[in-house]
């Protein structure tokens, strides 16, 4: 069932989307060689904490953690660890929930640490810019499949890989709603788009080929050539007047 907010609803909701993304931010900003992702984890917890909300990912399914912190040919569901010391050269993808007043808000960003490559960085533009043109199709009467194609033809134009076995969705008073956003897809299929639907889009793309495996922590996806990963998402909302970004920091 999907799930259709009154803007009220949306208003509501946009609280938990600022904070997250304002947690996001505050990872990004301590990111540099020398730091572990346990470190950058708890600075994402206390920050929500702090502001009266829940971290959304901590404990969900078992999750250890508050931040999933994937570092290079991670793609996502990294677990932050006090042995993950990053370093010069790294990308790293962080993704933050946040669930207050009754909503969660979702959102991610591969930050670089130091400085990084022309390829790595060249991976960063365009996975942020497939995020772009999947929300510019978010409009009341395309399809998901409308996002979906944006996303792919995107990035695959410029020889990249869309990961198939993990896909945007629905967002709201559940962390995952229906419906399913795929970053690879047909325009004009899937469901219809209409106002209210709340949406976390978030194309996951790989400089290699497109398979990933989950490793015997049963959490960390990775890559199964080795290539670099990045992850870029917003929990958008559909209205009348167009896509609405909710997880803006101000
Ligand atoms: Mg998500």
């Amino acid at each position: 069932m999907i799930v259709i907010k009154t803007a009220r609803e949306i208003r509501q909701m946009q609280d938990a989307c600022k904070l997250s993304a304002r947690a996001l931010r505050l990872a990004g900003e301590a990111i540099e060689p020398g730091v572990s992702t346990y470190e950058i984890d708890t600075i994402v917890r206390k920050y929500i904490e702090e502001q009266g909300a829940t971290p959304s990912f901590l404990g969900y399914g078992g999750f250890p953690a508050s931040a999933c912190i994937s570092v290079n040919n991670v793609v996502i569901h990294g677990i932050p660890s006090k042995k993950t010391i990053l370093k010069e050269g790294d990308i790293v993808s962080v993704d933050v929930g946040a669930f207050l007043n009754g909503y969660h808000g979702d959102n991610a960003y591969t930050f670089a640490c130091g400085d990084i490559t022309k390829e790595a960085q060249a991976l960063l533009d365009a996975t942020k810019e497939s995020l772009f043109m999947g929300i510019k199709q978010a409009v009341a009467g395309n399809r998901v499949g409308d996002i979906s194609a944006a996303v792919q033809e995107y990035t695959e134009a410029r020889s990249y890989s869309v990961v198939r076995d993990y896909v945007g969705h629905g967002v709201g008073a559940k962390l995952h709603e229906e419906p399913s956003v795929p970053n690879f897809g047909t325009p004009h299929r899937g469901v219809r788009l209409i106002p209210g639907m709340t949406l976390a889009i978030e194309p996951m793309i790989n400089m290699g080929d497109h398979r990933v495996r989950v490793l015997d922590d049963e959490w960390t996806v990775v890559t199964v050539d080795g290539s670099l990963s990045a992850h870029f998402e917003h929990t958008i909302a559909i209205t009348p007047d167009g896509p609405m970004i909710l997880t803006l920091p101000d």
